[in-house]
């Protein structure tokens, strides 16, 4: 007979991390608007899965500006 351990249920929503935009990219910019419409829980949009694959892309895309450009 198997002896199931119940774990009390973790109720805390997972606050997805912030953006971290490259000052003056208008991509970067464009992904932190939608970052941001995304982590809205009142908004059709929310979708943290998707908030997390922006914090990605920006960063992404950060790393690319701060090749092309000396950061700020
Ligand atoms: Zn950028």
């Amino acid at each position: 007979m198997a002896i199931f351990m119940k774990q009390p249920q973790e109720v805390h929503l997972t606050e997805p991390i912030s953006p971290n935009p490259y000052p003056g990219c208008d991509v970067c910019a464009a992904l932190v608007r939608e970052w941001i419409a995304v982590t809205e829980p009142a908004s059709p949009l929310f979708d943290l899965a998707k908030a997390h694959r922006i914090v990605d892309e920006t960063r992404d895309h950060r790393n690319q500006d701060e090749a092309t450009a000396p950061a700020i």
